[in-house]
């Protein structure tokens, strides 16, 4: 079901990581879901209502974003949020511009 609300980051879709290719329905993608209570992320982001939390809790996951530099859809497992959100390529493609401690806390998580 599509609908037409101008505002197309209030419309859920598909997303699929373009690293891992993990695949997820979101409902909503911007900063202030609307069927989550007291939530606003710093960046836009991909999130689902969570399947697990009871109704009316106005719980969300957030399944991951768009990497700034790439543009790619990327989740939060395949991304780090540093002021911005940045896919593993593109950190492993500007090591340099990132700080150590970033960097090492990234390939000790991989
Ligand atoms: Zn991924
Ligand atoms: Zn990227």
């Amino acid at each position: 079901m599509e609908n037409n609300k101008d505002d197309k980051r209030d419309v859920g879709g598909n997303f699929e990581c373009s690293s891992c290719k993990l695949y997820e329905k979101f409902d909503y993608k911007g900063t202030k879901p609307p069927f989550a209570r007291n939530i606003l992320f710093l960046e836009d982001c991909y999130v689902m209502k969570d399947p697990f939390s009871l109704p009316n809790r106005g719980e969300v996951l957030v399944i991951g974003g768009d990497c700034s530099i790439c543009n790619k859809q990327i989740c939060s497992n395949c991304s780090i949020f540093y002021a911005k959100r940045f896919c593993n390529e593109c950190l492993t493609n500007n090591v340099d511009k990132f700080p150590v401690q970033l960097i090492t806390k990234i390939i000790n998580t991989n």
